[in-house]
C-alpha cells in the first residue's frame, strides 16, 4: 500500500503548549516552498467548495468558511516571514525569489474567482438585512471591499491584466529589496588611520575596527554602509571629508549606477500601479491605497502634511542658524551641509541642554526595561508576563526568549516572543509580528506576537544598553504588541493589529509616552554598573530637550512623504531622479537636510505595496497619538484608569470591528485636534 506524502509540519496546526506553539525545532528552509505550496492548494481546493455550494450564499456557509480557509497559509506564512526576516541567507532568498510571483498568483487567484465573489457581493449586499452582528457586517464589508480592489468586478481581459501586472510587481519588489540589501551589505568606507575616528564613542570604534577585520582589513576601521553604522558616524566623527564620504554612500544605496540601480525597476513599478489603479476604476495608485484608510483621500492626507511642512521648516531655519553659530565661534569656516547636520545637532545639544547621549546610555538595560514594559501593560491593561519554563516553547534562534501573558484573574491571553539583538541575517529595524491573531472562529484561539530589535548584543555576562532613540523603540514596539495581545474579537481578518495603516501606528506611538513617565524611569531606568536610578536631573533635561532637532527629523521624514504622495497621483515619472529633484525643489526643501528615504532605496514604498502612498500614516498615526497623550494628561496622569479603561475598549481591543474613525470618537469624546500634534513637536510659537 502506498503510504501518502508526510504532511509538513508547517502545514498542519500547531501542537504543544498554549493552544499549539510555531514548531521551529522541527523545520528547515528546505521545508518553506513545499509548505508554501501545500498550504495555497489546500486553500484554493477549500476555496473552491465554497464558491460551488449549491445554497443561496449566507454569511455563514460563505465569509466564515473563508476565514477558516486561510489559517492554514497563514501559519505557514508566519515561519516563512521569520526566515526572510530574522534568518535570510542565499537559500532563504531563493525561496523567496521563487515564491512571490506564486504567491502574487495565487493572490489573484481567489480575488478572481467570479462564483466566489458572486457569493460575497450577496452577502454584502444583504448585510444589513440579514440578521448580522456589527462585527459580521463589517467582516462583510472588509472583505467585500478587498475582493473589488483586487480586481473581483472585472471582466475576464481585465483580471487577465491586473494579473500580469501583479506578477510583474512581485518581480520588481523582490529585486528592488534584494539590490538595497546588496548595497547595505558590500558597501564601506575605509578608513585607514586612528585620526580618521577622531570624536567616535568607543562602541561605534570597536564595530567599525571588527568590520574592517572581517572585510580584510585588520588594523583599519570600516563605516559599513547601513543606518546603525552610518548615523553614529556622522553625529560624532571630526574629519568632514570622510562624514561627506560616508554620507554620499549611504544616500546613493540604490543609485549606483550599476547592477543594483533600482531607478528602471521604480519607473516600472509606479507605471504598472497607475495602470492597475486604471483598471480596478480609482483615479490614481493613491485613491486606490487610501480608499480604506483613515484618512480616506490623498487629498486629506496631502492636506495634514502641508500643514505641517511650513512650521517643521521653520524650526529647520533655527536649527540650522544654531548650528552655524556653533561652527563659527569653533571657527570652522564652513557652511552647514548635510553631512555637518547630525555632527552640528549634537554640539547644539551639548551647549544648549548640557545632555550627553552617552550619560544616559548606562541607564538604560534592556532587561529593565523591559520589565517596566510589563509594569505598564500590567497597570494600564491588566495584563501580566511571566517568562515560559526553559525549554517548554521552542525558538528560532538562543537569543530568542518567551513569556506567557494572563490577565488579573490569572486565565491565559497569550505569549510575547522577544528576539532583541542584531546579527547577520536579519533584516535592519525594529517590528512586531502576529505569528496567531486571535479569534473565536471555532473555540478561542489566543495570540501569539512578537518583537524585534536590533540592540548591539552585548559580551557575555554584560548588560545590553540603548540608546533613549533605541529605548523609544523598544516601547513602540511594545504598543504593537499589546495591541496584538489585548484584541477581543471573533473574527481573524478584523484581528488585533490588522487595522488601517495611518491608525496601526498610533497604539504604538502612544506607548512611547510611557518611557518618559517618572514612574518608569525611577524604578526602571537603572545605572548598569552602579545600580542607582537616573538622577532627576538628567531626567528634568531629557524633558526639556524633548523637543530637540523636531525641525530635522520632521523634514526629512515629510521630505519622503510627500515625494511618495506624489509619485502615486500624477502621470508616472518617465525619470525617478529628475522626478525627486524636482518635487523637492517645488516643496523648498532646506539644502541642509536629505529625504530619510531617497526614492532608489525607499523599500517600505518599493518593496511591496504596503506603504506606497502611504508613507504619511507615521504622521496621520501621531496626531492621533499627541491628541490621546494630552487625554492622559488632562484627566491628571498617564495611570489614570479610566482613560486607559477607554483606550483599552475602543482601540486596543477592538482590532478593525469598528471604524476607526468611530473607535477614537468613542475614546476621546470628539473628532482629533491637531494642534497637539504641533505642541508635541514644539512647532508652536
Ligand atoms: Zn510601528
Amino acid at each position: 500500500m502506498p503510504s501518502a506524502a508526510p504532511l509538513n509540519p508547517l502545514v498542519s496546526p500547531w501542537t504543544g503548549p498554549y493552544g499549539g506553539v510555531p514548531p521551529f525545532d522541527r523545520v528547515g528552509v528546505a521545508d518553506l516552498a513545499p509548505a508554501l505550496e501545500q498550504a495555497m492548494a489546500t486553500q484554493l481546493a477549500a476555496v473552491e467548495e465554497i464558491a460551488a455550494n449549491p445554497t443561496p450564499p449566507t454569511f455563514a456557509n460563505t465569509l466564515v468558511p473563508l476565514e477558516r480557509a486561510s489559517l492554514g497559509l497563514d501559519r505557514v506564512a508566519t515561519v516563512y516571514g521569520i526566515y526572510g526576516g530574522c534568518l535570510s541567507d542565499d537559500a532563504v532568498q531563493a525561496v523567496e525569489r521563487e515564491m512571490a510571483p506564486k504567491l502574487a498568483a495565487f493572490g489573484d487567484k481567489i480575488f478572481q474567482n467570479r462564483r466566489l465573489f458572486d457569493r460575497i457581493r450577496a452577502v454584502y449586499n444583504a448585510r444589513e438585512s440579514s440578521g448580522l452582528t456589527p462585527e459580521q457586517q463589517r467582516l462583510a464589508w472588509h472583505v467585500h471591499g478587498e475582493f473589488v480592489r483586487g480586481g473581483a468586478a472585472l471582466d475576464e481581459a481585465g483580471k487577465a491584466a491586473v494579473a500580469r501586472i501583479n506578477q510583474r510587481l512581485a518581480e520588481l519588489s523582490t529585486a528592488f529589496s534584494q539590490n538595497v540589501l546588496r548595497d547595505e551589505n558590500e558597501g564601506f568606507v575605509l578608513v585607514d588611520d586612528a585620526a580618521g575616528m577622531a570624536g567616535l564613542p568607543e562602541q561605534q570604534r570597536v564595530a567599525a575596527a571588527e568590520a574592517a577585520a572581517a572585510r580584510g582589513h585588520a588594523g583599519c576601521w570600516a563605516i559599513q554602509n547601513t543606518r546603525s553604522s552610518v548615523e553614529p558616524f556622522l553625529a560624532y566623527a571630526d574629519r568632514r571629508d570622510l562624514r561627506e564620504k560616508v554620507w554620499r554612500m549611504f544616500v546613493d544605496r540604490g543609485a549606483g549606477g550599476g547592477a543594483t540601480d533600482n531607478h528602471a525597476a521604480i519607473a516600472e513599478i509606479i507605471r504598472l500601479r497607475a495602470e492597475r489603479a486604471r483598471l480596478l476604476g480609482f483615479p490614481t495608485h493613491a485613491h486606490w491605497q487610501l480608499e480604506n484608510s483613515m484618512a480616506r483621500t490623498p487629498e486629506r492626507a496631502t492636506a495634514l502634511m502641508e500643514a505641517v511642512w511650513s512650521p517643521a521648516v521653520k524650526a529647520v531655519r533655527r536649527e540650522v542658524a544654531d548650528m552655524q553659530a556653533v561652527a563659527d565661534s569653533e571657527q570652522a569656516g564652513i557652511t552647514i551641509e548635510p553631512w555637518d547636520y547630525r555632527y552640528y545637532a549634537e554640539k547644539v545639544r551639548k551647549e544648549r541642554y548640557d545632555l550627553d547621549e552617552a550619560e544616559v546610555t548606562p541607564y538604560l538595560q534592556v532587561d529593565k526595561l523591559r520589565e517596566g514594559m510589563f509594569f505598564v501593560a500590567a497597570r494600564l491593561f491588566d495584563l501580566h508576563f511571566a517568562p515560559v519554563p526553559e525549554g517548554s516553547v521552542p525558538v528560532y534562534h538562543p537569543d530568542v526568549r518567551v513569556w506567557e501573558v494572563k490577565d488579573g484573574q490569572g486565565r491565559h491571553v497569550g505569549l510575547w516572543y522577544f528576539d532583541p539583538f542584531a546579527r547577520r541575517g536579519k533584516r535592519s529595524g525594529a517590528w512586531m509580528s502576529a505569528y496567531r491573531s486571535q479569534e473565536r472562529l471555532d473555540g478561542a484561539a489566543a495570540a501569539i506576537v512578537s518583537n524585534n530589535c536590533n540592540f548591539v548584543k552585548p559580551a557575555p555576562g554584560e548588560p545590553a544598553t540603548i540608546s533613549w532613540e533605541d529605548a523609544t523603540t523598544l516601547f513602540h514596539e511594545f504598543g504593537h504588541a499589546l495591541h496584538g495581545l489585548c484584541s477581543n474579537v471573533t473574527y481573524p481578518t478584523l484581528s488585533g493589529t490588522s487595522v488601517p495603516r495611518d491608525y496601526v501606528e498610533f497604539p504604538s506611538q502612544l506607548l512611547e509616552h510611557w518611557l518618559e513617565t517618572p514612574e518608569i524611569l525611577g524604578r526602571y531606568a537603572i545605572h548598569a554598573e552602579t545600580g542607582r536610578p537616573i538622577p532627576a536631573e538628567l531626567v528634568g533635561k531629557i524633558e526639556r530637550a524633548s523637543t530637540f532637532n523636531r525641525g530635522f527629523k520632521t523634514v526629512e521624514f515629510l521630505a519622503s512623504a510627500l515625494v511618495d504622495m506624489r509619485l502615486h497621483l500624477g502621470p508616472p515619472p518617465a525619470d525617478p531622479a529628475t522626478f525627486e529633484r524636482d518635487a523637492l525643489a517645488a516643496l523648498g526643501m532646506p539644502a541642509e537636510i536629505v529625504m530619510r528615504h531617497r526614492t532608489p532605496h525607499f523599500s517600505h514604498i518599493f518593496s511591496g505595496d504596503g506603504y506606497s502612498a502611504a508613507y504619511y500614516s507615521y504622521l496621520w498615526a501621531d496626531t492621533l497619538t499627541a491628541d490621546a497623550w494630552e487625554a492622559f494628561t488632562e484627566a491628571g496622569g498617564p495611570w489614570d484608569g479610566e482613560v486607559a479603561g477607554r483606550l483599552k475598549d475602543s482601540v486596543f481591543s477592538v482590532g478593525n470591528t469598528i471604524d476607526p474613525a468611530e473607535g477614537w470618537r468613542r475614546f476621546r469624546g470628539r473628532d482629533v485636534d491637531p494642534a497637539a500634534l504641533m505642541r508635541k513637536r514644539g512647532f508652536t510659537e
